[in-house]
Formats: structure tokens, sequence, C-alpha cells
């Protein structure tokens, strides 16, 4: 006897290349059964997904989640499993001085599984821009704080902006890959200055001291210091990171994404290998919305919804080393499920210029199971609910 079947919809999980209609079977938690026509009597609850797809528990790989720590910290759970999303990565909004708020008070207290970078500057994203100078900087402290919250993060976060990353270029990164190297643990690199104040040649020099498993966060970013040159070529280093094993993620964010260097980017043979939303309580409101509407922009830019899927599940799940958990369907595994509804429509899509795509689908979240549990779905940040700007 299962505690909950998902009867009725399309398994999608791009980690086994399975994309058929399937039935679920969640128990204690777990995922028990893959198969086609469960029979309704084998479950305590069923709930109908036909018409509806059958993934992984989506993973948003760059998120802020500091509610009540920091200004724009959203709800662990408004970014998570109200949208159809199991686990959110915090990109470093507490950094040594302010992590132990994000372990009392934020994590403990999600539906949503929680992990997190700790920031390199000591107050994470609490007071902008966070590096100013090189004091901002604690290097103990961020070892400590990684040390002290081991089981919730993931590494270290960086951003390439402000005044002290101006004057301490690469130096910066360099402190920030100290604190990673003594822990085991993983660098995540914002890139794109709005105020362009870092130069080209930090985010150059940034992209030789990245390492295997590094996360190099913005990927298509249009502001100052980003990956082209003022030619719109991809800055060769780029090619020697990816080589190296670095992972390369096209967080939206308010202010890192247009189509424009986006285009520039893939006609040059670049794809990110994973979609995130950078979300906050403003960046949900305006051009970010949620996960899935990240991933139907990235539908309208040409990308297949297995590629979208699977650029939210097991890539992500790699991209933090987790693949061994997270990021597929499979028997036995913690039941962190998402279900998405593909809808057509006349969808328009903003980039951080202001710019506009077109698009003819919209991805939607109907149901989240986590470990095992169904979440209902919020109402979500438009108007018109889950779905695009029409
Ligand atoms: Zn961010």
């Amino acid at each position: 006897m299962y505690d909950l079947l998902l009867k009725g919809g399309t398994l999608l999980d791009p980690a086994s290349g399975v994309q058929q209609a399937l039935d679920v079977g969640v128990g204690g938690g777990k995922v028990q059964a893959i198969a086609s026509n469960i029979a309704p009597s084998e479950a305590a609850r069923v709930i109908s997904v036909r018409g509806c797809y059958v993934t992984p528990g989506l993973i948003d790989l760059h998120t802020h989640v500091a509610a009540g720590i920091t200004q724009n910290g959203v709800d662990p759970d408004i970014a998570g499993v109200y949208s159809g999303v199991c686990t959110v990565v915090d990109a470093g909004s507490g950094g040594s001085h302010t992590f132990s708020g994000m372990a009392r008070y934020v994590i403990p207290q999600a539906k949503t599984r929680v992990l997190a970078m700790v920031h390199i500057g000591r107050t994470g994203l609490a007071h902008m821009p966070e590096l100013r100078t090189r004091e901002d900087i604690d290097v103990p402290a961020t070892i400590a704080a990684i040390q002290a919250h081991r089981s919730n993060v993931l590494g270290v976060k960086i951003r390439l902006v402000g005044p002290g990353v101006r004057d301490m270029g690469a130096e910066a990164v360099h402190l920030a890959k100290q604190a990673t190297t003594e822990t085991g643990t993983r660098l995540m690199v914002h890139i794109g200055d709005p105020d362009s104040l870092v130069s080209a040649d930090t985010t150059r020099q940034m992209l030789r001291l990245v390492q295997r498993g590094d996360i190099v966060t913005h990927f298509f970013t249009g502001n100052t210091a980003n990956l082209l040159d003022s030619n719109g070529r991809v800055y060769p280093e780029v090619r020697e990171a990816l080589d190296a094993g670095v992972t390369l993620d096209a967080a939206s964010g308010r202010m890192n994404f247009t189509f424009d260097a986006a285009r520039r980017i893939l006609d040059q043979g670049f794809r990110p290998h994973c979609i995130s939303t950078d979300i906050t309580i403003p960046g949900r409101h305006t051009l970010v919305g949620s996960l899935t509407e990240v991933m139907s922009r990235f539908l309208a830019l040409g990308f297949s919804l297995e590629d979208v899927v699977r650029m939210t599940t097991i890539n992500t799940a790699k991209a933090i080393g987790m693949e061994a958990s997270l990021g597929a369907l499979a028997l036995g595994r913690e039941a962190d499920i998402s279900v998405l509804k593909l809808v057509d429509g006349d969808f328009a899509f903003s980039d951080s210029n202001g710019a506009t795509l077109k698009g003819q689908k919209g991805i939607m979240p109907v149901l989240t199971v986590r470990a095992g549990l169904p979440m209902p779905i919020d109402f979500g940040p438009r108007p018109n609910g889950w779905l695009p700007a029409a």
C-alpha cells in the first residue's frame, strides 16, 4: 500500500532519459514504485496528474531566502515548495557574521530543502555592496562558519561587484578560494557589475582561479565584466574553465540577464549547465517571477522541455555534488517530485535591458511532493498566476 499515488502523468526524468506515461507510488517518504497503470486501490491517496509532467524535484541553484535577515530575502517556501521547487540553494545571503541566523531561523523552519553558500563578505548581503574594503573579508571566520554549519553549507559565494572588488581585483577571489580550499568546498562567483566598477581583467583572472566543481553564475549577464569582450566574443578563459570542470549557471536576477548576451553566447556554442532564478522579494514581482517562468524563458530561447528540466534537476544536483541523492526519480530515493504543466499561449519575456522575447509555451507548477508529502502550490507572482506575462 502506497501513501500516495501520482496517477496518469508523463514521467520526464532527464537523468535516466525516461519520458513516458508512468505512475509513481510513494511511501514512507520514498519513491516505492515507478510503473504503468498502478491501481488506485494500492494507495491511501491518489492524485490525478493527467496532462502533467512528473519530474524529479526541481532544484534552484541561486536564490536569496534569508527572509527576515536581509531586506530582499524571500521566504524559502515561496521560492521553494509553493513554487514547485523542492530544493533551493541560498547564494550567499549570510556571511560569517550573520550565517548563524540562516542556520537557526531559516533553514530548520522551511519545508523546502535549503542549502547555502556562505558569503566571503562578513555580513553577507545584509548591507550592499558587501565588499567595500579588504576589511570586509574575514577568511578564518568564513572557514569557521562553514565548519560549524557543514551539513547545510556547500561552499563560498563572492560577487564581483562594488568598490572592494574594484580595489582588490582578483585578490578577492583568491581569498574566497582560500576558504573553499581549506574546507574542501566549492566557490560560486557572481559576474556582471551593474555599477561598472569591476574590470574585465578581474573576471578573466577569476576564470583562471576557479577549479573543477566551482560555479560561475549569471552566465548571460549583460553588465560590465561579463564573459564577452568588446567585440561580443566569449573570452577564451571561459572555454578553459569549462574544460577544467567549472559549472556555468544562467541565474536570472533582475539585473543580470539579457537576450543579447544570451544570443551571442549561445551562437558561439556555449550552453549553461544550469538554470536558476536569483530570486528575491522584488525579483519575484518583476523580472524573475519564479523558477518555472525562467525555465519558460529558456523554452523561448530554443531549449526543449527536457533541456530545461535537465538544467534544473540532474545538472544542478551534479553542480552541488549531490547527484547520488538528488536530481533523479529512482526507487528508494527520498520522494522529491515536481508536477508541471506545459501551457500554450502568447507570452512575452523581458530582460534586464527591457528587451522582449516572445514565446509560445509556459511552464506552470501544479504540485510539489517534498520527502513524500504533497504540498499545495501558491497562487503565483503574476496577476494571472504562474504563467508568464501575455
Ligand atoms: Zn544572487
